[in-house]
This record gives structure tokens, C-alpha cells and sequence, in this order.
């Protein structure tokens, strides 16, 4: 058995599906259950359409609302089940408009349409079994962010029917008492890792509109290569830093279960993806990708009164955590911190704050570059090797990560295309065939 994850973009149109269709019918042998997410923006506009709702906007939102099923209309080529599920969902809308109020679990209620349609539109495409995921994934009752609660989940996903090929939506599921919940945007991974581990599969592919993952972002430095093999510890530390394809949260369960999670493109389905294992497979190269996140600001905050003293780290985070935003890099020496955040909204206040008892300088316009892979804790002169290819360019802050798997610079973000591109000269020239395509 193998779950076969499905985006919105790989299920935004008629054509879209029409591919999916044919992806899922040349792996029937291996008796797939299809997760699929809303069509296209679906989750979007259904949101949009709340807030109107809910703010006493009732002829604005009963308008975006026929827009959508018009959308739905012509790309599930009428589907019997749209016009009955628009109609609740007006219903809805219209109840919002009187009381003027929008609570999560409303929330809950209207954007589990997309999921909802989605999978019956799929289904059908595929002459395949449709399963409600709300009778399977059961979840706590912490609205729009509800947690699975597993050992139930789990047992119900044994009862799926076998020996056909089933579609359901992700991102959906219910309390035990029968109350849709959802997982939290871009929950459709989370559900096909959840699905995967419940069932024990051999295999989850999550399929998106790209090759997999590469061995530098393409915003930045096109003409990477694509990473065939890396293991869940490397993958994690990727999506830390802004490689897009996968967030590392969604792979516990299969990583708890051991299962593969294969990256592929639907779009070029001949195209073998980035397979994700827990091992990985080491190979020649010590550096397997080069993330980078823009958008930094650099925090220096430095104190006399630091010097020997013991105390004052948590002093600083308790102000980040005041403000809940999160730290992402830190180093420190012994009358100074630096650390980066990527979330500047609250940063007056926190430097405010941090100055009533240190000096503080925010630098904003960084980035951080992260080189990742399991060789670089164990080989000599990778430093000496990346900071090479730095050369001529300042770095401002280092770090080589508690999990050794990394390695990351902050650099300006001016300075972003050439390092990566130099970066990527130093350690991509040579290529094990066993890790990149
Ligand atoms: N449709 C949901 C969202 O847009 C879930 C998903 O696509 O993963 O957030």
C-alpha cells in the first residue's frame, strides 16, 4: 500500500486532475490512498469569504461563495455533490452575516469545504472509493491547529476498505464526538504522513509542482541539482531554513514508523524525486544543499554586566519569548549575544526592552545560509572549504549547528546570489550519482 499526496496546484483544474488520474492509474498495483488538498486556492477564498461574512458583509460573501462553486462547476465537470455542498455552505455564511462573529470552530466548519469537494471531485475522476477523512483522523478540539489523538486515528485507519484505490481529502478530521477540525494550513502533508504511518505503508509520496528538493534554492541560484536521497534528520534541517517543499513536523509520524517519504513533481511524473529516509545515503559529496532565508535581522545585544555572570541569556529570551518570536541562530561570547529573527513586527518593542539592561543594535536586511549534510560533523576542512568560497564577503555571524549537520553563515542580503553561487562551485562540482540527479 502507498499514500500518494496530492497539492492544491496538482489539483487546481480539470486538466490538473486528468493528470492525477493518470499518475494514480499506473500505480494501481500498488493499492494507493490518494490524499488530496482543496483545489487550487480553495482554503484561501473560503477564508476570505468568512471574515466577509462574519464582519456583516453577507452580500460580499455570499458572492465569493457563488464564484467558487462556479469554479468548481467548470472544473469538476459538474459533480453532483458541489451543488449540495455550496448550498450548506451558504447556509453557514449567511448565519455568520447575523451573528457577526467568527469562532475557530466556524472557521473549522467552513474551510473544510475545500477537502471536502476536492476528494469527491477526485474520487470520482479516478473511479475510486471516497472516504469521509472526518470518520477517520480524529483529532482534540483545538480549532484550525487540532493535534491527532493517534491511537484513535490509528484505528480506525485499519478499517479502510482493501483492495481498492481510495481518495480522501487531507487537512480535515473530527473530534470523537463528530466536530470537524482541521490540522492547520498546509495540513494535507501532515494528513498523508498521519494516513501513511496508520497504515503502515511502504510508502508516502507527497507530489507537488516541483522535482524534489535541490542543492540550492532556485529563487536564488537556478541551476541546482536535484537531491535523490536524504535522510528525514537532513530534510528537517532544510525546511528550518526555508527550502519550501516540506515541513519537518509533518513527517513524524512516518519517521516514527520508518516509512519513506518520496518528494515528486506532477508535473514530470518520469522524474524519480527526493526520497527521504532515515538513514539517507551519505555518499561523496559532504554538503547534499545550500538553504537560505532571507529576510533576517541580525540582534546584537551586548552587556558589561554579562561578564562572569550567570542569568543573563534567560533575561534575553525571556523578552523573545514575551513577544513570541521566535530565535532562530545564536551566538554568544562572554559580554555579547547575536542572534537572528525573521519576524521584525514586534522588534521595537523587544529592543526597547532589551535596553533597559544591554546595549542593542538590530541590523535588519540579512540572510542566512545553511549548508547541510551528515558528512560535514564527521570531515575535516569544511569551514576552511566554505569560507574560501566566502572570500571577500563579510560574515557576520557563524554557526555550526548542535546537530552537526549543519553548517550556516549571516551574510547581507545583497551578498546572497554570489555566495550561494560560489558555494554551490565549491562543493557541487563533482556530483555522487547515488545522492543527485
Ligand atoms: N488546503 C489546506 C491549505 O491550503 C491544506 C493543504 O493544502 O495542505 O492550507
Amino acid at each position: 500500500m502507498i499514500v500518494m499526496k496530492f497539492g492544491g496546484s496538482s489539483v487546481e483544474s480539470a486538466e490538473a486532475i486528468a493528470r492525477v488520474a493518470s499518475i494514480v492509474n499506473s500505480r494501481r498495483e500498488r493499492n494507493p490512498i490518494v490524499v488530496v488538498s482543496a483545489m487550487g486556492k480553495t482554503t484561501n477564498r473560503l477564508l476570505a469569504m468568512a471574515d466577509e461574512a462574519a464582519s456583516g458583509n453577507r452580500d460580499r460573501a455570499l458572492e465569493l461563495c457563488e464564484e467558487l462553486k462556479q469554479y468548481h462547476l467548470q472544473e469538476a465537470d459538474g459533480h453532483p455533490a458541489i451543488e449540495f455542498h455550496f448550498q450548506e455552505l451558504t447556509e453557514i455564511l449567511r448565519g455568520l452575516s447575523i451573528l457577526g462573529e467568527l469562532t475557530p470552530r466556524s472557521i473549522d466548519a467552513i474551510s473544510s469545504f475545500g477537502e471536502r469537494l476536492s476528494s469527491l471531485v477526485v474520487a470520482k475522476a479516478l473511479n475510486a472509493v471516497h472516504v469521509d477523512s472526518r470518520q477517520y483522523i480524529i483529532t482534540d478540539n483545538r480549532h484550525t491547529q487540532a493535534l491527532p489523538r493517534f491511537d484513535l486515528t490509528y484505528e480506525r485507519l485499519k478499517t479502510l476498505p482493501e483492495g481498492e484505490v481510495i481518495v480522501m481529502g487531507g487537512f480535515i478530521g473530527s473530534t470523537e464526538d463528530g466536530v470537524t477540525t482541521t490540522l492547520g494550513r498546509g495540513g494535507s502533508d501532515y494528513s498523508a504522513s498521519i494516513i501513511g504511518a496508520g497504515v503502515e505503508a511502504e510508502e508516502i509520496q507527497i507530489w507537488t509542482d516541483v522535482d524534489g528538493m535541490l542543492t540550492a534554492d532556485p529563487r536564488v541560484h537556478p541551476g541546482g541539482h536535484r537531491v535523490k536521497a536524504i535522510s528525514f534528520a537532513e530534510a528537517a534541517e532544510l525546511a528550518y531554513f526555508g527550502a519550501k517543499v516540506l515541513h519537518p513536523a509533518t513527517v513524524v509520524p512516518a519517521i516514527e514508523k520508518n516509512i519513506p517519504v518520496v518528494i515528486l513533481n506532477s508535473r514530470r511524473p518520469e522524474v524519480d524525486g527526493t526520497r527521504i529516509t532515515s538513514e539517507g545515503v551519505s555518499g561523496q559529496n559532504i554538503v547534499k544543499s545550500i538553504a537560505c532565508k532571507t529576510g533576517i535581522t541580525v540582534v546584537n545585544i551586548r552587556s558589561t554586566r554579562m561578564l562572569m555572570a550567570h542569568g543573563f541569556l534567560r533575561r534575553i529570551f525571556e523578552v523573545f519569548d514575551k513577544y513570541e518570536t521566535p530565535v532562530d541562530m545564536v551566538s554568544t561570547s562572554e559580554v555579547s549575544v547575536s542572534l537572528t529573527i525573521d519576524n521584525p513586527k514586534n522588534l521595537d518593542a523587544i529592543v526597547s526592552e532589551l535596553q533597559q539592561f544591554a546595549g542593542v543594535e538590530a541590523v535588519p536586511g540579512q540572510a542566512i545560509v545553511c549548508l547541510v549534510g551528515d558528512r560535514i560533523r564527521s570531515t575535516p576542512g569544511v569551514a576552511h572549504s566554505a569560507f574560501r568560497a566566502l572570500n571577500g564577503i563579510n560574515v557576520r555571524m557563524i554557526s555550526q549547528g548542535a546537530s552537526k549537520l549543519n553548517l550556516s553563515v549571516v551574510i547581507s542580503e545583497n551578498d546572497l546570489p554570489s555566495a550561494v553561487a560560489s558555494l554551490h562551485t565549491e562543493f557541487f562540482t563533482t556530483l555522487d550519482p547515488a545522492v543527485f540527479g
